[in-house]
């Protein structure tokens, strides 16, 4: 392993991820995808499983040159093709109660030079393919959990000036600051963190808001929020009833939308790195829910594509609270990774919502969620809203205003 990166903070990444982001259960199988250049962190959560319990740790590994090979390489009927069997089994073993983890870590930007074309079809194949396991990740039928390695190519993209090295080591401390685990006691700073937005999470229940109103620098958003939406935030219990924290490291507090309750203009806070391409300075504006107007800077002819992927890509699927003084948005780092970035600032998300974002969600079909307001769409992409100077108010069914946030945090 490199010098660059402190062996006891990723002893307890790895511990934190095992036992908060998992909360693995004595006997519990786990299955463990990530990229082969993060082995000395692989290496760390399997020993951590297995002191915790685990009854059988399977890991799959994966490499930017393996994927890249493909691309340089593989025949046309290839980029159709999915290891429909792995995940079949995969399925399999999260039926029969094995818990999930996701080690991210590879250059998020890896496939930008690639045939988009060849991208889009190799990316349906495997999303088709991936169903039978994905299901049981996002209906949360298990616990789950991603944890980050530095990549070095990642590591690159984030700090374009700084020698490889260097920059995994800055890379490494950003996601250690993040993960929380840079204090002498990280399992307890993770409980008080889950108080914490389980606080502000229970707290908003408790207002039953009808909208949110974003005020910004270019912003003037009205969020109707969908009829019996619940907040979420911080740890929460899979239907297989552990309770874990699917990311870490996780800021945010969020909700759903109302799909056709939405209106005004909003400027993005930060680039969004959508499928290798930077999309920044996007504006649009929202009409009964719906984009009637949009823009940006820079990458508008890929912004506008995605816009068009369905009916539900043009409303919003998710809205998410971050104070600017979380740890994250301190380091002023655009990390070009959803998992960091979306908990560095408030965001919304475009296209498909969460069922588990309603009273009595996992009881409810597709159409009462959709009656109730919820968006559908083949996409989630979430990009950042909220900065220094965002001002939010609750708006209650009745018209009353209630100061949510104020310069940016938490009034
Ligand atoms: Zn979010
Ligand atoms: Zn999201």
């Amino acid at each position: 392993m490199s010098d660059a990166i402190d062996p006891v903070k990723l002893d307890r990444l790895a511990e934190v991820g095992v036992r908060v982001g998992l909360n693995l259960q004595a006997g519990q199988d786990l299955i463990l995808t990530a990229p082969a250049a993060a082995l000395p962190l692989v290496r760390r959560v399997a020993a951590a499983a297995y002191k915790a319990g685990a009854g059988l740790v399977t890991t799959v590994l994966s490499d930017e040159e393996l994927t890249l090979s493909r691309y340089r390489h593989g025949s046309e009927a290839s980029f159709d093709r999915a290891p429909d069997w792995l995940y079949r089994g995969m399925g399999e073993a999260f039926a029969a109660g094995a818990a999930r983890m996701a080690i991210v870590g590879d250059d998020p930007m890896l496939l930008s030079g690639q045939d988009p074309e060849h991208v889009a079809r190799a990316a349906r194949a495997n999303s088709q393919a991936y169903k039978p396991a994905l299901e049981k990740i996002s209906n949360f039928d298990i616990n789950w959990s991603i944890i980050s390695w530095p990549g070095l190519t990642w590591a690159g993209r984030v700090f374009p000036d700084l020698a490889a090295e260097q920059a995994q080591a800055r890379l490494a401390d950003a996601i250690f600051a993040a993960s929380r685990v840079t204090g002498n006691d990280p399992l307890g700073a993770w409980a008080d963190h889950n108080a914490a937005l389980a606080r502000r999470r229970d707290w908003l229940n408790g207002q039953r808001f009808a909208a949110l109103h974003f005020q910004g620098p270019g912003t003037d958003l009205t969020v109707g929020l969908a009829d019996g939406h619940a907040w979420a935030g911080g740890a929460s219990t899979a239907k297989n009833g552990v309770t874990c924290n699917a990311n870490i490291p996780t800021e945010e507090v969020f909700t759903t939308p109302h799909a056709r309750r939405v209106d005004g203009r909003v400027r993005a806070t930060k680039p969004l790195s959508h499928m290798g391409t930077l999309i920044d300075g996007i504006e649009v504006r929202f009409e009964a829910g719906r984009i009637v107007e949009a823009r940006a800077t820079q990458g508008e002819a890929v912004f506008l594509k995605l816009l068009d992927t369905d009916e539900g890509a043009r409303h919003l699927g998710e809205v998410a609270l971050v104070p600017h003084v979380s740890p994250i948005s301190q380091t002023g780092i655009l990390f070009y990774n959803t998992l960091f970035d979306e908990n560095a600032a408030c965001h919304i998300a475009l296209g498909q919502c969460y069922a588990k974002c309603f009273e009595d969600g996992a009881t409810l079909s597709r159409d009462q969620i959709v009656a109730r307001g919820g968006n559908q769409s083949l996409i989630h992409v979430d990009w950042m809203i909220g900065g220094p100077n965002t001002e939010i108010d609750g708006i209650t069914a009745d018209g009353r205003r209630v100061p949510v946030f104020r310069n940016g945090g938490w009034a």
